[in-house]
C-alpha cells in the first residue's frame, strides 16, 4: 500500500523550475534518500509527496491510488522537518497525542499508542516534560514519536538531523534506520549530507537542478557514478579530477595531459582517441611514490589533515587543481614539498568533460 510513485512531476514557481520531469518509484518498505545540494528541489519534491504543495503537473500514486489531489491527512503521511514544531505550552505527551485527535480511538487506546510510540524512540521517560525542558535530540525524538504514533503509510523526513551536533546526528541516524526497518514503513529522507545518504539509504536518488541525476544503491552511486556531478558529490574526501585527452601512444590508448600520462588499455581495452575527458580517482586509490615517470602525477603539498587512523594529503597539481590522497596516519611532509602520486587506471572513471557523462 505504501509504494509511492511520482509520474512526470513538475513544479514551477514563477520563473523558477523547482522540479522537472521527475519519475520515481519508491518500493513498499523502502528507505529512499533524496540527496542533492541546496536548491536542487528536494524539499519541493517532499512537500508535493506530503500534499503540502500542489504539483504544476504530473501525478502522485500511493499503492494503486492516485493521491495528487488528496489532502495530507487523507494521504496518511507523517512528516518530520529539520526543526519540527512542538507546541511549547504542551507536554511531550500532549504533543504526541495531538496526532491522534481525529483518530476516534478511546482514551486508553490513545494512551497506549502514545506510550508505545514514545518507547520506540526512547522518550517514554520524558512524556511529562515541556519542549523547553528537552535537548535538541530529545525534541527531535518526541517529534518522531508524534509522527509514528499515527501509524502512517509512510514517513517523510526533511533534513530532520541538520540542526543537531555531529555526535547526536550519528546516533539518531542509526536509530531512524533501525526504527524504519522495525516498522517496515516506507520512508523518504531528504538530506544534502552525502554521508547521511550513504549510511541510511536502501537507495539514493541524487537530485540536481530539479531533476533526478542518478538513482541506485549507495554502492552503485559510490562505485558507478554515471556523471561527473554524482562522482564529485558523493565520497569523502571528495573525488579527484584530472582533465586531459585520450590519445594513441605507442599504439595504445593513453590518457594524456600537460603533466601526466596513464595507459588505459588494461583497464578499458581499445578506446578511440578523443579530446576533453576527465579521469576521476578516489583519494583512497592514490599512492604516494618517490619517483616521477609515466603513470605518476607531480604534486606540491598544500596541507595534511590528520584523522587519527589515517591522514588526508591535500596537494596542488601543476594545473592548480587540488588533489587528495588518503595516506597512513604517520605520513609526514612539509608544505610546499614536491611529491609524486600514482594510481591504477582500473580504479579510475573516465567521463566526457563537456557532457559530464561516463565514457567508459
Ligand atoms: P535546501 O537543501 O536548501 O532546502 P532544496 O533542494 O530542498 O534546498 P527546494 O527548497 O526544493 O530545494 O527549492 C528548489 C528551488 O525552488 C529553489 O531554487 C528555491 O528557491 C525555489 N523555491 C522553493 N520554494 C519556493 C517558493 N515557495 N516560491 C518560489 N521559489 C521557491
Amino acid at each position: 500500500m505504501a509504494r509511492i510513485e511520482l509520474i512526470n512531476l513538475e513544479k514551477v514557481f514563477g520563473e523558477q523550475h523547482a522540479v522537472r520531469a521527475l519519475d520515481l518509484e519508491i518500493a513498499d518498505g523502502e528507505l529512499l534518500v533524496l540527496l542533492g545540494p541546496s536548491g536542487c528541489g528536494k524539499s519541493t519534491t517532499m512537500n508535493m509527496i506530503a500534499g503540502l504543495l500542489p504539483p504544476t503537473s504530473g501525478s502522485i500514486v500511493f499503492g494503486d491510488r492516485e493521491v495528487t489531489d488528496e489532502s495530507p491527512y487523507q494521504r496518511n503521511v507523517a512528516m518530520v522537518f529539520q526543526s519540527s514544531l512542538l507546541y511549547p505550552h504542551l507536554t511531550a505527551r500532549q504533543n504526541i497525542q495531538m496526532s491522534l485527535k481525529r483518530s476516534g480511538l478511546s482514551k486508553s487506546d490513545v494512551s497506549q499508542r502514545v506510550t508505545e510510540a514514545a518507547t520506540t524512540v526512547d522518550v517514554a521517560h520524558l512524556l511529562d516534560k515541556m519542549p523547553g525542558q528537552l535537548s535538541g535530540g530529545e525534541r527531535q525524538r518526541v517529534a518522531t514519536a508524534k509522527a509514528i504514533v499515527r501509524q502512517p503509510a509512510c514517513f517523510l523526513l526533511d533534513e530532520p538531523l541538520a540542526a543537531l551536533d555531529a555526535a547526536l546526528r550519528m546516533t539518531l541516524r542509526s536509530e531512524l534506520v533501525n526504527l524504519q526497518k522495525r516498522l517496515n514503513t516506507t520512508m523518504v529522507f531528504v538530506t544534502h549530507d552525502q554521508v547521511e545518504a550513504m549510511t541510511m539509504g536502501d537507495r539514493i536518488g541524487v537530485m540536481r537542478n530539479g531533476g533526478l541525476e542518478q538513482i541506485g544503491t549507495p554502492n552503485d552511486i559510490y562505485n558507478n557514478p554515471e556523471s561527473l556531478f554524482v562522482a564529485g558529490f558523493v565520497g569523502s574526501p571528495p573525488m579527484n579530477f584530472f582533465a586531459g585527452d585520450i590519445e594513441t601512444v605507442d599504439g595504445q590508448p593513453t590518457f594524456v595531459n600537460a603533466f601526466a600520462r596513464f595507459r588505459l588499455a588494461d583497464a578499458y581495452g581499445q578506446l578511440a582517441p578523443r579530446s576533453g575527458v576527465t579521469l576521476t580517482v578516489r583519494p583512497q586509490f592514490m599512492r604516494i611514490v618517490s619517483e616521477a615517470g609515466e603513470g605518476t602525477v607531480p604534486l606540491t603539498v598544500y596541507a595534511i589533515e590528520h584523522l587519527g587512523n589515517e591522514s588526508v594529503l591535500i596537494a596542488d597539481a601543476p594545473d592548480g587543481s587540488k588533489v587528495r590522497a588518503v595516506v597512513a596516519a604517520g605520513f609526514e611532509a612539509k608544505i610546499g614539498q614536491a611529491l609524486h602520486a600514482s594510481f591504477d587506471p582500473s580504479n579510475a572513471g573516465l567521463f566526457d568533460t563537456k557532457t559530464e557523462r561516463r565514457v567508459a
